[in-house]
């Protein structure tokens, strides 16, 4: 199977070479058919099996087949969940349009709109944005999305835990009705299967389970210790095993930022990246933690569903997740491209119903260490942790309770509801 055969033009086999890309993923090999064929497609498959080249490659081989270089109105929207989720599509985006002659940009909230209305009202193809921002423009008259004839709804699971339903319905009000629609998810669950019911037409649904899951070929390990000895020992697996590229997670946004703290105080340099963050911060720390100067990031699982960042050594769960399908989420992220990795968890006695419920999903037992002077405490309460700041508001959400007006100032509030209560 290669690039060319799922009939791809040639600038776009150019841009996929120039890429290093030699063959199709599966989840791409599937995908790429059927939208070239101009049907509804919804597809899923795992965190970082290329997804988004998987809309992206034939989307763009569909605009460039029919130009409309004079006047640009918006042909294509690709909604994401996330600022940074937008970035990397529309870094995509351009990479694989560099041949092409298709202009595209991306808007997200949390910088100023200025720069970002003044690139869509000099015309572009394509537009990738996130629901705040976008609804926002739109309202101020700023963009017309009256002339979209591919809508993509990227990260469609992550869109539905981040409370955007009542957003991608009111995007949805804004485009024509004649459209295609694609819808890509990394989970396939009764809601997406809800939701795609609402938005595609007669779609072709295509699905890629790689052969071996991420939970077979990832070295587990747990550390039992006590509670207040975990930042200690974080600290001496990184610098003793002299680990470079760490991820870390933790479940709170407050957690996130002391531990960081400590490592810079250990002299391990980190950085946090969560729902409080400026955008500024946020991209920073990516960055860093990309380009080396940044050894350990340390994330809350909402601001890292999705991220880029491949081939990761290290997984560390400083905290377990309360939700067990996070877990596999959180230490997929050492299984990029076939590459094995080391997946540890840190946990103390009261996540002991957590780590059960987690072997329980991934149906295997995990090994356990202790590390001579970081023992568990044998008189610590197993009760699990309460939940206040977790996710497990959001995943009980109801869409419905979210405040639907469409004044400026409500979707304010909810965009800070939403960072208050998440990652
Ligand atoms: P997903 O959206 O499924 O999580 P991404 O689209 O972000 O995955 O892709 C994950 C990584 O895989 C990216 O670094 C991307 O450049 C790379 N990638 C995508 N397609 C291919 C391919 N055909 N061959 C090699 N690498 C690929
Ligand atoms: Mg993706």
């Amino acid at each position: 199977m290669s690039f060319k055969s799922l009939g791809l033009s040639e600038p776009l086999l150019r841009a996929i070479s120039k890429k290093g890309y030699e063959i199709p993923s599966p989840i791409q090999a599937k995908a790429i058919p059927p939208v070239l064929e101009g049907k509804d497609v919804l597809a899923s498959a795992q965190t970082g099996t290329g997804k988004t080249a998987g809309f992206t490659l034939p989307l763009l081989h569909l605009l460039s087949e029919n130009p409309k270089e004079k006047y640009r109105p918006i042909r294509a929207l690709i909604l994401t969940p996330t600022r940074e989720l937008a970035a990397q599509v529309y870094a995509n985006v351009k990479e694989y349009s560099e041949f092409l002659n298709l202009r595209s940009t991306v808007v997200f909230g949390g910088v100023n709109q200025k720069p970002q209305a003044a690139k869509i009202r000099q015309g572009v193809d394509i537009l990738v944005a996130t629901p705040g921002r976008l609804i926002d423009l739109e309202n101020q008259g700023l963009l017309s999305l009256k002339r979209v004839e591919i809508f993509v709804l990227d990260e469609a699971d992550r869109m539905l835990d981040m409370g955007f339903l009542r957003d991608i319905e009111r995007v949805m009000k804004l485009m024509p009705d004649k459209r295609q629609n694609l819808m890509f998810s990394a989970t396939f669950s009764k809601d997406i299967k809800k939701l795609a019911y609402t938005i595609l037409n007669n779609p072709v649904q295509v699905e890629a389970t790689p052969e071996n899951t991420a939970v077979e070929i990832i070295e587990q390990k747990v550390y039992r210790v006590a509670k207040g000895k975990k930042t200690g020992l974080i600290i001496k697996l990184i610098s003793e095993g002299n680990w470079k590229q760490v991820l870390v997670f933790n479940r709170t946004k407050h957690g996130a930022n002391k531990l960081c703290k400590n490592m810079i105080s250990a002299g391990i340099s980190a950085a946090a990246i969560h729902g409080n963050k400026s955008q500024g911060a946020r991209t920073k720390a990516l960055a860093g933690f990309k380009n080396g100067s940044v050894r350990v990031l340390v994330a809350t699982d909402i601001a890292a569903r999705g991220l880029d960042i491949p081939l990761l050594p290290h997984v560390i769960n400083f905290e377990l997740p309360n939700i067990s399908e996070d877990y596999v989420h959180r230490i997929g992220r050492t299984g990029r491209a076939g590459a094995s990795g080391e997946a540890i968890s840190l946990v103390s006695a009261d996540e002991t119903s957590f780590l059960r419920d987690i072997e329980k999903l991934i149906d295997m037992k995990i090994d356990v260490e202790v590390v001579e002077g970081f023992e568990p405490d044998p008189n610590a309460s197993r009760e699990p942790i309460k939940q206040g700041q977790g996710r497990s508001q959001t995943r009980s959400r109801n869409s419905s309770q979210r405040n639907s007006g469409n004044s400026k100032n409500s979707n304010r509030n909810q965009s800070r509801r939403r960072s208050d209560n998440r990652g």
